[in-house]
């Protein structure tokens, strides 16, 4: 009789006696299961054991050997700006603290310190593929590689300019070379990130899309994050952004799309169609107050579906443990339907699916062979673990997803090479990180101390600010009538060259220190001949700086600082923290007038809020030299008596400190 000899095949890791997740189609869970790791790959699973003989053999008794999680958004290197700005509206957070500080500090070293702290983060909470946005892309996959972690790593491009970008062209040409040359890497996909429809022109959209096809790479983006940014694509495209980014052709490239919290059952349908994947992400949606996505209608139509931490700018952490429980959680508390998101899918979303959704899903998110050895050991003997039951295979889901920790996650492996030995990292120095990121903080802090300081600072921060410095002659007078004005203004030494009528509306913001001058947003309804509203401007005036002067009644010289509103009031006094603020609306007639060889504007106020019952006449003449100044000094006391003011009746003080 012949005696049956096994042939054992040589591996370089054998994982044993493990409770295997393989989280393939199947769901296949082997109790007591083995994974054979050869090179990069995953040789076989199952009840394999005695088939191979490897190199090291590693026991797994009492332990879960699972796919490493799949954070399907995030933006590393923002963990340097862990906890700089919170409990902030989305606006104020990002053009406020978030644009002002990146453009101020990050560099390719900013960059390339935040991605390593984020990558030890993520290898300590079990996560070993990540999808990320940032500037500087090129060194957020260096630090990544090197810290042996699978990363899609897309290249930021918006229509402002940025920490790496002048323009959207340069940011695009960027773009292009990062990815030609990162292409074909055995962990890092690089790819290209129109940052968000609120942030890029179509054409943005069209040739980032084009690029992505070029290279066959995909595309990540954030659509549809806030119920405004749909509103405004409404507003202005007139329809919603997933049909929007449609017609710029962005679904002819392999799209990853981050939040989709305010999208309808129609664009969901759009983005299956289109093969697109969505990060769902929700600590920051619910910490910005965007919304929650509606991932149970997803899943039912069959999107592929990830779970994403966003940057721990607005998280505040990269624990994918936490963001698959509050995903599940969420869904259920939501649809009032506890069967809704069960463990088992949340956690197909924090691996599988989510590797789908980034479009690796040919190479990671499963244990299967063939595919990359992506994997983390978890102890599940913890306390908070304890104990466990056999009855429902289904268990160790629920065990995994509601009672597990990131800090169960004991061995990491990724692409074949262990990140992380019994709660050891491998790859990366904490202690040396932790010193870094301290440093980086003290400058950032510095920094906004300094520009918190002053309003003047905060006004630069936020962008466009332009100081203006001029003569400016002015007399300000209460008149009893408008028709004395009107009727002056016919007579034949004064001319008028042309004339406005509008509706203006003033939101002053005052400070306790005068000394930091007080802000005016303004906003301007022109009206026609019927008292229809033709155009609305808007714009923000700083003024009252030491260096203005006045002459008697007559201000002589101020310098003041402008910049085009484009944010609503609500942002600035959210950004500004005004002590006191007052809001005057009045009606203005405006006319430009040639007086003795000289030209003035003569504005003629009805104010309406506060109501004080009479006109103020106005009476000004910007020049920008002093000479020029005085001379016009002399003739504007006149102009206004001759507009019917006597001299008892000007007032020194501006509308605004009117009681
Ligand atoms: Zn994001």
């Amino acid at each position: 009789m012949e005696e049956h000899v096994r042939m054992q095949t040589a591996c370089d890791f054998l994982l044993t006696n493990a409770h295997v997740l393989t989280m393939d189609d199947a769901f296949t869970v082997h109790a007591s299961g083995a994974i054979a790791i050869d090179g990069a790959e995953i040789r076989a699973v199952g009840s394999i054991e005695s088939q191979f003989a490897a190199r090291e053999i590693v026991d797994c008794k009492g332990r879960v050997v699972m796919p490493g999680l799949v954070n399907a958004h995030t933006h590393a290197p923002m963990t340097l700006l862990r906890g700089l700005a919170d409990d902030l509206r989305l606006d104020v957070w990002l053009m406020g603290y978030m644009i002002p500080v990146e453009r101020e500090f990050v560099r390719p070293d900013f960059v390339a310190l935040g991605t390593k702290l984020a990558c030890a983060e993520m290898i300590r909470s079990g996560t070993t593929c990540f999808a990320d946005m940032y500037y500087f892309e090129e060194s957020v996959a260096e630090a990544a590689a090197a810290a042996g972690l699978r990363a899609m790593c897309a290249q930021t491009v918006l229509r402002f300019p940025s920490p790496d970008a002048t323009s959207y062209e340069d940011a695009l040409a960027r773009a292009r070379d990062f990815i030609a040359r990162w292409k074909g890497h055995e962990l890092i996909v690089p790819a290209v990130a129109p940052h968000a429809p609120y942030t890029c022109t179509a054409e943005i959209f069209r040739s980032c899309a084009e690029l992505a096809c070029e290279f066959d790479v995909p595309v990540h983006t954030h659509l549809s994050e806030t119920s405004l940014e749909v509103e405004q694509s409404r507003r202005e495209h007139g329809m919603p952004v997933v049909p929007w980014v449609k017609k710029q052709r962005l679904f002819d490239a392999r799209v990853l799309a981050a939040h989709c919290v305010h999208v309808d059952e129609g664009e969901i349908r759009t983005l299956r169609e289109a093969g697109a994947g969505i990060a769902h992400n929700p600590t920051s949606n619910l910490k910005l107050g965007s919304g929650v996505a509606p991932v149970v209608k997803m899943l039912e139509l069959g999107v592929a579906l990830g779970i994403g931490t966003d940057g721990t700018a607005s998280n505040n952490d990269l624990d994918m443990f936490e963001e698959v429980r509050l995903a599940a959680l969420l869904a259920k508390g939501i649809s009032g339907d506890p069967t809704a998101l069960p463990a088992r899918q949340a956690l197909a979303m924090a691996t599988r699916i989510g590797a789908q959704a980034m479009h690796c899903g040919s190479i990671t998110g499963s244990l299967e062979p063939g595919k990359r050895a992506d994997l983390i050991v978890v102890d599940v003997d913890q306390l908070h673990n304890v104990p466990r039951f056999a009855r429902d295979p289904h268990s160790v889901y629920a065990q995994l997803v509601y009672a597990a920790k990131s800090s169960d996650v004991v061995d990491v492996m990724c692409n074949g090479r262990w990140l992380m030995r019994d709660r050891r990292l491998v790859t990366l120095d904490e202690n040396e990180l932790r010193l870094a990121a301290l440093d980086v903080a003290r400058r950032v802090d510095r920094f906004l101390v300094h520009r918190e300081q002053s309003v003047l600072q905060k006004l630069i921060a936020i962008g466009g600010a332009t100081e203006e410095e001029s003569f400016e002659v002015q007399i300000k007078a209460r008149v009893a009538s408008a028709e004395l004005v009107m009727e002056a203004l016919t007579g034949e030494e004064i001319t008028v060259i042309r004339s406005v009528h509008y509706r203006q509306y003033d939101t002053y913001f005052f400070f306790d220190d005068p000394g930091q001058g007080r802000l005016r947003y303004r906003e301007d309804t022109a009206l026609d001949e019927q008292n229809r509203v033709s155009n609305v401007r808007s714009r923000l005036t700083l003024t009252g700086l030491s260096h203005e002067a006045a002459f008697g009644s007559v201000l002589l010289f101020r310098s003041r600082f402008l910049a085009p509103a484009t944010h609503s009031p609500r942002f600035y006094r959210e950004y500004f923290k005004p002590q006191r603020e007052r809001e005057i609306e009045k009606d203005r007639r405006r006319w430009l007038v040639g007086y003795r060889g000289a030209q003035f504007y003569v504005h003629l106020d009805r104010l309406l809020k506060p109501d004080s019952g009479g006109y103020f006449l106005e009476v000004k003449s910007r020049t920008w030299s002093r000479r020029d100044a005085q001379d016009k000094a002399a003739i504007i006391v006149e102009l206004v008596e001759r507009l019917g003011a006597r001299g008892d009746q000007i007032v020194a003080e501006d509308y605004v400190e009117l009681k």
